[in-house]
């Protein structure tokens, strides 16, 4: 069966997502879309990705993922086969947060939520900065834990594989590549390769409307994680 997905959307979490980018407003929108499986994947964060499974139950699955900021300032999506990777890479991962404060009043808030949309805490650690971890380097520790690394919006003119190296580096094995729907891209450039659309949503309107979909054998976070662990060859 064909499952409609869009694997990178922003919380409130995230300083420069709308504040309204809560757990009940991101799935009844993707519900409203006809999505069958979404990933809230915050910057350097995961802490809302919970409290949107939990509003979702049944009826939308959510892959638990992130979106990293490499030394580079390259965005790397990872998507995990379950909670507890994810929490397990993200406690290696905060080892290289760098120190600075979030400054909301310039950045935006990153608000931790609940099932009910409360807001429950406040991330003080900036968020929308690189981790001291190279792309090299943070491509081995997503695998470390199982996850599926994903070079994000490879076609974005800035915070891009491309835009931030140059080039993808070819010894890394990554055979599967994000394209954001807000810039140019053709497929034909990367023959070798499989591709997944996402709107790197930041307000509730830019959520995809099936536009991007995968054959899975179910639709279940396992089924989705199949057919993304099948595109590394
Ligand atoms: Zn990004
Ligand atoms: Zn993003």
């Amino acid at each position: 069966m064909e499952a409609a997905i869009d694997l990178h959307i922003h919380s409130a979490l995230s300083p420069c997502s709308d504040d309204d980018m809560t757990p009940n407003n991101i799935v009844n929108m993707a519900l409203l879309n006809g999505l069958h499986a979404i990933a809230v994947t915050d910057h350097n964060s995961c802490d809302n990705v919970e409290a949107v499974m939990k509003v979702a139950k049944d009826r939308l699955v959510v892959v638990p993922g992130m979106e990293l900021q490499t030394r580079e300032e390259v965005h790397l999506l990872a998507y995990f086969k379950d909670m507890s990777s994810l929490y397990s890479f993200r406690t290696q991962m905060e080892q290289y947060y760098n120190g600075i404060p979030n400054n909301p009043d310039f950045f935006g808030h990153q608000w931790i939520m609940n099932e009910l949309d409360e807001i429950t805490g406040e991330r003080q650690q900036s968020l929308l900065t690189s981790l001291s971890l190279s792309f090299e380097d943070t491509v081995e520790l997503i695998r470390r834990h199982q996850g599926l690394p994903v070079p994000a919006h490879i076609n974005k003119p800035s915070y891009s594989v491309l835009s931030q190296l140059g080039f993808l580096p070819p010894d890394l094995g990554l055979t599967l590549l994000e394209f954001s729907q807000n810039f140019p891209f053709d497929f034909l450039d990367y023959p070798n390769s499989k591709f997944l659309i996402s709107s790197d949503a930041h307000e509730l309107g830019q959520i995809l409307h099936g536009k991007m979909t995968i054959p899975v054998e179910n639709i279940t976070i396992e089924g989705i994680y199949m057919y993304l662990s099948r595109c590394f060859i």
